[in-house]
């Protein structure tokens, strides 16, 4: 079975403040996705990648790596991005490939990670993601912005990608639970019944989604800090 990765990049990134989506902030000398789309075109088990961008996009810039291909039928939302990438796809794989939904902004994934999510997905029936047991104590805000209750925290993980499902099953789970609902791939799959296998990410693969974000990605691509 092959190895697929699919990257929606369809989004604005809003909650940056930029007039430039995130996935092209510049990082450490190059826009933010070619560092994204870097650990999957040297990695020897993964076979080809797919970016999904919106159709009118005007930032994308390739970065040359014959591993990848660009598909301009991003949705309105990430699981209608990820949708059409799987529906476009889908005479170039077999049913039961893999495929490893990333976003776009998350540009640290190191190949540690990627191999174990590999290696202990790939004999999964259902599938995988990777993810982390949430450390912090969770408070559920009142309407007037003060502590309602705290929230056990015993057995939540926080969801991180790749996460990694056969084309045919996220297709179907996709296609079952409607555009808006699923917030990540793994939600649509339990839609359908099934219980995702958690694999132990880290805190390094995170998703840049506030501006301090991007200093700290730089930091731990080894830049010292900086993020142009
Ligand atoms: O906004 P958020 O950080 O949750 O986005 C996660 C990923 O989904 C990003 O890679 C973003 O580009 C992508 N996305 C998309 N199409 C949308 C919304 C988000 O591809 N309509």
């Amino acid at each position: 079975m092959s190895n697929f990765v699919l990257i929606p990049a369809a989004g604005s990134g809003s909650r940056m403040g930029s007039e430039l989506p995130k996935q092209y902030l510049p990082l450490l000398g190059k826009p933010l996705i070619h560092h994204t789309l870097s650990v999957f075109e040297s990695h020897p088990a993964i076979d080809h990648i797919y970016v999904v961008l919106s159709p009118d996009d005007v930032h994308w810039q390739a970065d040359g790596s014959e591993k990848v291909t660009v598909l301009r039928c991003g949705g309105t939302t990430r699981a209608e991005t990820v949708l059409n990438g799987l529906n476009a796809i889908a005479d170039a794989v077999e049913e039961h490939d893999w495929v490893l939904v990333h976003d776009a902004a998350r540009p640290c994934l190191s190949c540690e990670l990627l191999d174990r999510l590999l290696h202990e997905v790939t004999s999964d029936a259902v599938g995988g993601l990777l993810a982390v047991p949430v450390a912090d104590t969770l408070k559920r805000a009142g309407p007037d912005g003060r502590v309602d209750h705290t929230e056990p925290r015993a057995g939540l993980w926080r969801a991180q990608t790749p996460q990694m499902f056969p084309h045919c099953l996220l297709r179907k789970a996709l296609q079952a639970s409607g555009i808006e609902a699923p917030t990540d791939e793994a939600q649509a799959i339990e839609f359908l019944g099934h219980a995702p296998r958690l694999v132990l990410g880290d805190g390094h693969n995170l998703k840049v989604t506030y501006p301090e974000d991007l200093a700290m990605a730089a930091l731990i691509l080894g830049g010292g800090g900086e993020s142009k």
